[in-house]
């Protein structure tokens, strides 16, 4: 009791217990696996509606664990982040995916995009700067064609601070798209003080077009707005033709989701790509 005393009047229960110790074993086998290179990047292209081909790539970090099964993002990314293992992780990140754009590029696919997420804790870390650099140097992957996905909601903390940071994260050439666009109710006037280039609708707001309905305004709004601003948009989450349809009509020029395809390894992307081209 002295020791939970001591610890900030903070009590546990025997489940907060159970899932404090099975947060931290997570993080321990996180960070060996990443260690041994056992996490990979999965790239999902993502479309030009009107002509139907591909114009870029997500990558999506992919972790299968010891036992095979593998740990979906949403569940340890939270955990990198808060044991600061997103720092190291996601550098590799940012280092694999401009090498596969390079390698993309000398393969023909010149006007390839490459679309990297970036953590709010990795973002606003004092090294980021140099390590985006050190990245894009280091690989020789053109700046223009690499874009960073930031969510809404980290643009909306210390909103001075955020602007100042991505000022120079844009000198170095690089794309800035916002990631979950729609779920973070940004105002206008804040939205068009950052310099960005395209807004992702975010996938909810892409599921609610369907057969019933044509979706609540949200989607609709998100591309006018796109418009206004002279942004790219591009929908997440296309499932089906009906949603692709609906999408192109609202004048939305880009889109990504299991409809075209899912996300793939390095080696089965090439091999997509040189599908399409045929
Ligand atoms: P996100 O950035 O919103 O990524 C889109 C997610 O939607 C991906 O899930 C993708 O596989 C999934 N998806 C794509 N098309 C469809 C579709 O048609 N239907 C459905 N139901 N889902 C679709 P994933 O790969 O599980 O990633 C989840 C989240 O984890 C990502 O959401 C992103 O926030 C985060 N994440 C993934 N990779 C990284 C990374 O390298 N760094 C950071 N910081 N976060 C990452
Ligand atoms: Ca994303
Ligand atoms: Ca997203
Ligand atoms: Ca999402």
């Amino acid at each position: 009791a002295k020791s939970q005393q001591r610890a900030g009047h903070f009590y546990f229960t025997r489940n907060m217990g159970v899932e404090i110790r099975e947060r931290v074993r997570m993080m321990h086998a996180l960070r060996t696996a990443f260690s041994k290179h056992e996490l990979f990047l999965a790239y999902q292209p993502q479309m030009d509606l009107a002509t139907r081909k591909p114009v870029g790539a997500e990558a999506l970090l992919r972790w299968r664990a010891a036992d095979g099964r593998f740990v979906p993002p949403d569940r340890f990314i939270p955990i990198a982040e808060y044991s600061g293992l997103i720092i190291d992780i996601g550098e590799w990140v940012l280092r694999t995916a401009c090498a596969e754009l390079v390698r993309l590029r000398a393969a023909g696919h010149q006007d390839f995009t490459m679309s990297i997420n970036v953590s709010q804790v990795q973002f606003r870390h004092p090294q980021f700067l140099q390590v985006l650099r050190g990245a894009l140097a280091d690989t020789g992957a053109p700046p223009r064609y690499v874009e960073l996905e930031i969510t809404e909601s980290m643009a909306m903390e210390e909103p001075e601070t955020f602007i100042e940071m991505l000022a120079q994260v844009k000198e170095t050439g690089v794309h800035i798209a916002i990631d979950d666009f729609g779920t973070g109710f940004s105002s206008l006037s804040h939205l068009q003080r950052l310099r960005l280039d395209r807004l992702k609708i975010d996938r909810a707001f892409v599921t609610e077009i369907s057969g019933a309905s044509r979706g609540s305004s949200i989607a609709e709004m998100v591309i006018q707005l796109g418009r206004n601003l002279g942004l790219s948009v591009v929908a997440e989450g296309v499932e089906d033709e009906l949603q692709a349809r609906v999408l192109q009509q609202l004048g939305c020029p880009l889109a990504q989701g299991f409809l075209f395809a899912r996300p793939m390894g390095a080696g089965e992307l090439s091999d997509w790509l040189e599908d399409q081209a045929r």
